[in-house]
């Protein structure tokens, strides 16, 4: 399980600025869809290859009225779920009154915390940052510039490191990304001269994972939107292999079952099994519980309530999702009783927002009334295929010579852009990694090419596609 960080601070002490910081190394499939360039407030990050969520706990003000009344309640969450906080205070302020009272507070949830002053750009750092010992959090109080970068690097890598090593797992053994890169170290220009015939060419496309693989899929969606319902909708309808299932309020519940022969591990974050009856206080919603549900799963299904259209919180979810790299298929739930003019309206506005996830199914359903849920199935078993098909170099090489030959890279600085060979470099995403002189200075107009070209050729729906580019002399 990924650990979680959680950002906490006065209002203007830099916690966005520190947020954007910490996520936008990993940000390049999120890049790849300008849709999402708006702020959010989680994501993941990554220090000395561990990565972690980063959560921006914006709702925490904290005065002298009393901090409990004044922190959102998912901040509060977010602090409570954490497993470490890095409590932003500003330099150049000083010490406020607020500050103490979000101590206070953080002190009582025995914490690992992180003192962090910020904006120590262009003043005598040590002298500003002295008073803030008086809060009586640790040893040290870290000295950073969010917005140039100062001192983030140690605070990640001295502070952050191995507190978050220690909070790790061990990996799972089994399939695993960094050892099908292996396979890749001995590519050789030679395996370039092997043609696929049609024949092999189809075989190797449609080769789909085993029978036996069970999906794990994720109901995500802000709350309200209707997972219980859903959820309970599903496991009337299918066979639910085993109900009694443990677990804290932190984890999602965890329910096999199965479909057409199918099996499937639903990974319900609304906590439908866990209450003794349908009628049980809804289950709070909990960031980082779907975050991780996010992180856990195969294929995420995204609800959406047609009732309020797209919402930041759900273009935040997206966002997360994309991120993770995970398969989407996109359900507009409540689309009972709407009026014609209203349907026509919802779907208007989710062209304009959502068109630039161009290949994940949406589907528009009544988790009330059952209708549409059947069909969802069938998106979901094509995003699941599609993150794990196994593609050959041969064949991501070849295509690439197809998409090139259709329409030739264009120039840069006078110089022709060469691409030679691709590779498959990992699935769930599909990783291409094209060689080339130049590759790296294609536009992304051209790179949103070959991505939908890819995409096209190998009938890959419902998973993000991430290209890689390597400079070959
Ligand atoms: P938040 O409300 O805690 O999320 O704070 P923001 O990240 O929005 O930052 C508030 C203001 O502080 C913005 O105007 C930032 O440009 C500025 N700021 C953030 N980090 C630094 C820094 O390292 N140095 C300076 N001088 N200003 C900063
Ligand atoms: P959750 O918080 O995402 O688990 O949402 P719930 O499943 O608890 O649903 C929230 C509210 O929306 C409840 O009052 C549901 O009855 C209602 N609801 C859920 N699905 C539908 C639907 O398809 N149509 C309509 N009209 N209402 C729905």
């Amino acid at each position: 399980m990924l650990p979680v960080v959680a950002l906490v601070g006065r209002p203007n002490v830099g916690k966005s600025t520190l947020f954007n910081r910490l996520t936008r190394s990993r940000n390049a499939l999120v890049a790849d869809y300008p849709g999402l360039t708006r702020d959010r407030q989680y994501g993941k990050a990554e220090v000395e290859e561990h990565p972690f969520i980063v959560i921006d706990t914006g709702g925490i003000h904290g005065d002298e009225e009393g901090i409990d009344a004044l922190m959102a309640e998912q901040s509060l969450m977010a602090v409570e779920e954490a497993d470490a906080v890095l409590f932003l205070v500003d330099a150049r302020d000083g010490l406020t009154s607020a500050d103490f009272g979000i101590a206070d507070y953080l002190r009582k949830q025995d914490k690992k915390i992180f003192l962090v002053a910020n904006k120590v750009d262009g003043i005598d750092a040590d002298s500003a940052v002295a008073e803030f010992y008086a809060l009586s959090l640790g040893e040290e109080v870290h000295q950073i510039a969010a917005a140039h970068g100062r001192g983030v690097t140690q605070l990640l890598t001295l502070a952050l490191t191995p507190h978050i090593e220690a909070l790790r797992q061990p990996k799972v053994a089994g399939d695993n990304p960094d050892t099908l890169n292996e396979e890749f170290d001995n590519f050789t220009d030679d395996e370039l001269d092997y043609e696929l015939t049609e024949a092999e060419l189809a075989k190797q496309v449609e080769e789909a994972p085993s029978e036996n693989d069970t999906i794990k899929l994720a109901i995500i969606g802000k709350p309200n939107v209707g997972k219980s319902t859903l959820t309970n909708r599903i496991l009337g309808e299918e066979r639910v292999v085993v109900f009694d299932m443990p677990g804290t309020t932190r984890d999602s519940v965890y329910i096999p079952m199965e479909h057409n022969g199918r099996s499937y591990t639903l990974i319900d974050t609304a906590g439908i099994r866990r209450r003794k009856n349908v009628t049980d206080i809804v289950e709070k919603f909990s960031v980082i519980k779907t975050l991780r549900a996010i992180e856990d799963s195969n294929v995420c299904l995204l609800i959406i309530d047609a009732r309020e259209g797209i919402t930041d919180q759900d273009l935040s979810l997206l966002g997360f999702i994309l991120e993770s790299g995970r398969s989407l298929v996109l359900a507009v739930n409540k689309w009972d009783g709407l009026d014609d003019h209203v349907k026509d309206r919802i779907k208007t506005e989710l062209d304009r927002r959502l068109g630039f996830i161009d290949f994940a199914k949406i589907h528009f359903i009544s988790a009330l009334h059952g209708t549409g849920v059947g069909h969802l199935y069938e998106s979901v078993e094509e995003a699941f295929v599609s993150a794990t098909k196994r593609i050959s170099t041969a064949m991501v090489t070849k295509i690439l010579d197809m998409a090139v030959f259709d329409h030739q890279p264009p120039m840069h600085q006078g110089r022709r852009v060469k691409l030679k060979y691709a590779h498959a470099g990992g699935y769930n995403p599909p990783i291409i990694v094209i060689h080339g002189n130049l590759a790296k200075k294609l536009p992304s107009s051209y790179k949103r090419y070959l991505m939908n070209y890819y995409r096209k050729s190998l009938k890959i729906m419902g998973t993000p596609i991430r290209i890689e580019f390597r400079e070959t002399s």
